[in-house]
C-alpha cells in the first residue's frame, strides 16, 4: 500500500480490568504520525478507558503502547516522566478539569513548572505564546476559569495540553460539553493546531458527524473491542460491520437526496454487561445478520481490504 508506515503510537494488545469488567479487551491499532484517528462508539463502550490506558493514566494489565518506539507501558518512572510531555490529553469537561482556584496563567504554566526550569520571564512569554496559539486574549492571564465561557475554558485546556510541545494528544470528547454553536470553532482550532504543529490526535467522540469532519481514519468500538477500523470515507460510505452500519444509519445525511433514501437500522435489546459478554461475537445478541457460527466462535479482527479491518464472520473465509 502507498501508506507510509510511521510508528509513533502502536497500541498493542492490552486489557484493562475494572474489577472483573473488561472495559478494553485486546484492543490493537496503530496511529500514524500527523493523522487524526477517530474512536467512536456508544457511551460505556470503553473509548475513554482506551484513550487513558494509552497515556497510562490508567494501568492496563498487559500489552504495549509505543510512542517513538519507546514502550509507554513498560517504561519505568523516570522514562515515563521523560515521555509524559510528548503525550497529552484534552478532556471533555473543561469546567471539571481546570482548577477553579488557579488563574489562567497558572493553569497553563503548571506543566512548565513540573517539567522545565524556565525563568519567570521566559515562562510568562511561553504562556502568552500559548494563549495566542489558542486564540485567548493575553489580558485574560490573571482571570479564573469561572469567568469564561465553555468554549474559552476548552481553549485554556488546549493551551495547557500544548505547553510542553507534545506530539500526540488524546482528545476525549473535547466538544461534547460545549454549545453546538461553539463546537465547530473548537474543532477548527484543533485542526489548525494539528497542521501548524504537526500533532497526532486520537479523537474520541460519540458524534459521528464531527468525527467524519475531523478524522482521517475511524475505529469503531463495541463492548470494549474495536470491531471496525478503516479510512474515513470508505467507513462512512460503505460500513462493513453490522454494528457500524446501524450506528451510521442513525446519522442524518447532509445531502437531501441521500437523506431521503436513508434507512434507519434499529437495534433490538440492550448492550450486554461488559462483565458478562456473550459467547462468540460480542454483538451477536443484537446483530440483525447473526448466524449460528456467531454464537459459538469469536470473529477475529483482521484486514479484509487494504487498510480496512473488521471483526465479523460475514467477512471471514470460514463464514458459512
Ligand atoms: Fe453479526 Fe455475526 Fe458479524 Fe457478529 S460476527 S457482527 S453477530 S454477523
Ligand atoms: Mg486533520
Amino acid at each position: 500500500s502507498g501508506l507510509k508506515m510511521y510508528f509513533p503510537i502502536t497500541a498493542g494488545v492490552f486489557r484493562k480490568h475494572v474489577g472483573d469488567v473488561k472495559a478494553v479487551d485486546n484492543v490493537s491499532f496503530t496511529i500514524y504520525e500527523g493523522e487524526t484517528l477517530g474512536l467512536v462508539g456508544e457511551s460505556g463502550c470503553g473509548k475513554s478507558t482506551c484513550g487513558r490506558a494509552i497515556l497510562r493514566l490508567y494501568e492496563p494489565t498487559a500489552g504495549a503502547v509505543r510512542i517513538d518506539s519507546k514502550d509507554v507501558l513498560a517504561a519505568d518512572a523516570n522514562t515515563l516522566r521523560e515521555m509524559r510531555p510528548k503525550m497529552q490529553m484534552v478532556f471533555q469537561d473543561p469546567q471539571a478539569s481546570l482548577n477553579p482556584r488557579m488563574t489562567v496563567a497558572a493553569i497553563i504554566g503548571e506543566p512548565l513548572d513540573e517539567h522545565t526550569s524556565l525563568s519567570k520571564k521566559d515562562k510568562l512569554a511561553r504562556i502568552y505564546e500559548l494563549m495566542d496559539q489558542v486564540g485567548l486574549n493575553r489580558d485574560f492571564a490573571n482571570r479564573y476559569p469561572h469567568e469564561f465561557s465553555g468554549g474559552q475554558r476548552q481553549r485554556i485546556g488546549i493551551a495547557r495540553a500544548l505547553a510542553l510541545n507534545p506530539t500526540f494528544i488524546v482528545c476525549d470528547e473535547p466538544i461534547a460539553a460545549l454549545d453546538v454553536s461553539i463546537q465547530a470553532q473548537v474543532v477548527n482550532l484543533l485542526e489548525e493546531l494539528q497542521d501548524r504543529l504537526g500533532l497526532t490526535y486520537l479523537f474520541i467522540s460519540h458524534d459521528l458527524s464531527m468525527v467524519r469532519h475531523i478524522a482521517d481514519r475511524v475505529a469503531v468500538m463495541y463492548l470494549g473491542q474495536i470491531i471496525e477500523l478503516a479510512p474515513r470515507d470508505p467507513l462512512y460510505l460503505e460500513p462493513l460491520h453490522p454494528y457500524t452500519q446501524a450506528l451510521l444509519s442513525a446519522v442524518p445525511e447532509p445531502d437531501p437526496e441521500a437523506e431521503k433514501s436513508r434507512r434507519r437500522i434499529i437495534l433490538k435489546g440492550d448492550v450486554p454487561s461488559p462483565a458478562n459478554p456473550p459467547k462468540g461475537c460480542n454483538f451477536c445478541t443484537r446483530c440483525p445478520k447473526v448466524m449460528d457460527i456467531c454464537r459459538q466462535i469469536e470473529p477475529t479482527f483482521h484486514e479484509v481490504q487494504p487498510g480496512r479491518y473488521v471483526a465479523c464472520h460475514l467477512y471471514q473465509e470460514t463464514a458459512g
